[in-house]
C-alpha cells in the first residue's frame, strides 16, 4: 500500500482490495466505459462521535479540481486553492458555504449523475475528474436519486475516485 503524504493521510487502493472491487462494480452499473486510475482511501484524523452507530448512506459527489490530480498520485500533494473542490474536501470536508447552489450540497446514488458535476470546460483535458465517496447521515429512504444536505457535519468523505474516459 502506497502511502501519500502532505495530504491528509491517504492511501492508494490496489485494484484488488475488496473496497475497490466494491466501489468499482457500483460506479461501472451506471458509467461501465469509465477507465479508473485511482481509487484513494481517506483516513480521517478522528471519527465524529457516535457516527459509527448512526444511520448512514453512501453516495457520490462529483467536484471538480483546479490543481492536476496527478499531484496527488504522484507527490502526495493538496493544493491551497479555497476553490479547489478536490483539495478543499479531502482536507475539510463537505462544506455547505462552498456549494454553488445556496447552502444546499448535493450527492447522488448514482455515479453518473456525480460525474456531470466532476467535468469542467475550463480545465486542461487531460485532468483527470474527480468524485467522492461520501457518507451522509440520517436520509429518509427514499427513491430520489439526489440526495440535498445543508448541514456540514452530516457528511463525512471516505474515498476519492480519479478517472476518465
Ligand atoms: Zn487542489
Amino acid at each position: 500500500m502506497l502511502e501519500l503524504s502532505t495530504c491528509p493521510q491517504l492511501s492508494l487502493l490496489s485494484n484488488t482490495n475488496p473496497e475497490y472491487i466494491e466501489i468499482e462494480n457500483h460506479i461501472r452499473n451506471t458509467m461501465s466505459l469509465v477507465k479508473i486510475i485511482a481509487i484513494i482511501k481517506i483516513h480521517l484524523p478522528k471519527e465524529p462521535k457516535n457516527w459509527s452507530k448512526k444511520i448512514t448512506q453512501r453516495v457520490y459527489h462529483g467536484t471538480r479540481a483546479k490543481c492536476d490530480p496527478n499531484d496527488i498520485l504522484e507527490y502526495g500533494i493538496c493544493c491551497s486553492d479555497e476553490f479547489c473542490g478536490m483539495c478543499g474536501i479531502l482536507n475539510y470536508g463537505n462544506k455547505s458555504k462552498f456549494s454553488k447552489r445556496g447552502k444546499n450540497m448535493w450527492f447522488s446514488k448514482s455515479a453518473s449523475i456525480a460525474n456531470s458535476f466532476s467535468f469542467n470546460l475550463n480545465l486542461p483535458q487531460d485532468y483527470l475528474r474527480t468524485i467522492f465517496v461520501i457518507d451522509v447521515l440520517n436520509v429518509s429512504d427514499n427513491d430520489t436519486d439526489i440526495i440535498i444536505i445543508n448541514h456540514d457535519n452530516a457528511t463525512l468523505q471516505r474515498f476519492l475516485i480519479l478517472y476518465e474516459f
